[in-house]
């Protein structure tokens, strides 16, 4: 069922596109597929209507999206705060997309509470509260970048859209849809993908860009994390991946290395529910996958300090990685009956 946006907040934006000069596009820490295409995009259209527009993410962007087309001028605010705090200074305007809460750009949030211009966020995570003059938020649409292409399309900019900016929308619609194997029952996406087409994409090369360009490193990740670490519990419909820090450096890891891994024990036949730990320096990252309507945004958010949406979210803890497997486990019998009835199987 596609998403109708109202049109007062249609109107909002173009009006701000259209007034703004100097405008600063941010999206969240550990950037993904959405994050980055989403900027890329309307970076664009900015650029192609004749304004001024810098994309500023928290940290760095990984590999597998290097090949985007003027990535290179994506500002990382953690090498770079001197350039990114003087965009800040000067611009009239800041969008936030696929964020739904200043804290969740980590070292900027501060820089984006205190931004004294516009604030336009464009986002499809669940229970927005980051302070903006135009909130654009869809939970029912499956990436940041279908909604930005909506928006900008009923904004009547479509034709700013170039292939570039094509190419980075794309990115995110099949990124965060697992290349169309979940949230991807809308036709308004295959509408939109259509359309993408027509503007020029190559859908097999970005495939290829994206998926087929793994180091020997990271196959050899996956191939330890399959074999001797991946933990299945039938009973609960669970499984799990925990990697420590040692492991991660025995693989040269490299941001982006650990992309999609959580998914692998969802394709175990009957599990709906699965979980990736992340040893990092003074933390545990955890990222949560489901099937159905188990909601690991619940999960994330009452134990793990995180969120997301109901079948992808992330959360972290400070417990040590093996308190925090045990805390895990022992929170899955309450859970039982919903993780059977949750999706067939
Ligand atoms: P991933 O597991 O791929 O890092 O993240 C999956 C989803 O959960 C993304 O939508 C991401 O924005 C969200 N997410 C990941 N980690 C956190 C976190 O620590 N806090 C919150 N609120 N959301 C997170
Ligand atoms: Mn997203």
């Amino acid at each position: 069922m596609s998403v109708k946006i109202e049109n007062p907040l249609i109107d909002s934006f173009r009006q701000i596109v259209e007034s703004s000069k100097k405008s600063i596009i941010v999206s969240h820490v550990n950037p993904d597929g959405d994050a980055i295409g989403s900027c890329l995009a309307l970076r664009g259209v900015l650029n192609n209507m004749g304004r001024e527009a810098h994309v500023v993410i928290p940290n760095e962007t990984p590999e597998f999206l290097q090949w985007l087309d003027g990535l290179d001028s994506v500002i990382d605010y953690e090498k770079n705060p001197a350039i990114a705090d003087d965009y800040f200074k000067n611009a009239d305007t800041l969008f936030c997309l696929d964020f739904n809460d200043f804290e969740r750009s980590e070292g900027m949030k501060e820089l984006l509470a205190a931004f004294g211009g516009k604030r336009v966020l464009i986002d499809h995570h669940p229970g927005p509260v980051a302070q903006c003059d135009v909130l654009i938020s869809f939970t029912a649409v499956s990436s940041t970048c279908e909604l930005l292409f909506k928006v900008i399309e009923e904004a009547g900019l479509s034709k700013y859209i170039d292939k570039s900016c094509a190419d980075a929308i794309f990115v995110g619609m099949m990124t965060d849809t697992g290349n169309f194997s979940y949230n991807a029952s809308d036709p308004e996406t295959y509408h939109i993908i259509a359309k993408l087409l027509e503007i020029g994409i190559d859908k097999d090369l970005i495939h290829s860009n994206v998926y087929h360009t793994f180091s020997e490193d990271r196959w050899r990740l996956i191939g330890h994390s399959l074999k001797d670490k991946m933990i299945i519990l039938p009973e609960f419909r669970t499984g799990y991946i925990s990697l420590s820090k040692r492991e991660l450096e025995q693989f040269h890891y490299q941001p982006g290395d650990t992309e999609g891994l959580v998914n692998y024990p969802l394709s175990v036949k009957g599990i709906v529910f699965c979980v990736l730990f992340l040893e990092k320096d003074d933390h545990v990252k955890m990222s949560f996958r489901s099937k159905g309507s188990f909601s690991t945004n619940d999960f994330s958010r009452k134990y793990f300090n995180g969120g997301g949406h109901i079948n992808a979210s992330g959360g972290s803890t400070k417990l040590s990685m093996d308190e925090a497997i045990k805390f895990f486990e022992s929170l899955l019998p309450q859970y039982r009956n919903e993780l059977m009835d949750c999706f067939p199987g």
